[in-house]
């Protein structure tokens, strides 16, 4: 359902732009679970964020909430992103832009979070790549950095990402 919404997108006018550099992220196939997984834990994805992913499994901290968030932005998973939000924050929709290839998650810093806390904060720099510099507004492929100090909430046994603030 939902690469059919991108496929839909990307017939429009937004994807005639040249695509310079040969990234296309929205076509990067879903890796199976023997990849590596793009949280960059080290781990594969089928022992990573792959079960999170599917409702197989419920993330333990809040840090493992993050990268599994991290692992959808770069997947391009909407509906884990908004299943994980918490609603009293959570968007109505969420459209992923399909220019921005995510590449690079640091944790910088946590607290709190762990399996007996009901908050935790995770603070961490992701790096993305801009197929068409429309997000970092220098008109060509370019790489970005989001530096974000994101809230979490725990509600039973699952953690939810509240906000963030960046700079
Ligand atoms: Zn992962």
């Amino acid at each position: 359902m939902y690469k059919g919404a991108l496929l839909q997108k990307c017939s429009q006018s937004k994807c005639e732009t040249p695509r310079d550099n040969g990234i296309v992220p929205h076509d990067t196939p879903t890796p199976d679970d023997a990849a590596r997984c793009p949280c960059l834990s080290g781990n594969s994805y089928g022992d990573c964020c792959a079960p999170i992913h599917r409702g197989a499994g419920l993330a333990p901290t809040a840090e493992r909430l993050m990268r599994s968030r991290f692992s959808a932005f770069a997947l391009g998973l909407p509906e884990y992103l908004l299943d994980s939000w918490h609603p009293s924050t959570r968007p109505e929709e969420l459209e992923l832009d399909p220019h921005l290839r995510w590449q690079l998650l640091d944790i910088l810093r946590t607290e709190r979070g762990g399996p007996f806390d009901r908050t935790g904060i995770v603070e961490f720099r992701a790096t993305f790549r801009d197929g068409t510099g429309t997000v970092t507004g220098t008109g060509g492929s370019t790489r970005g950095e989001l530096h974000e100090t994101s809230s979490f909430v725990r509600e039973g046994q699952r953690w939810y990402y509240v906000d963030g603030v960046t700079d």
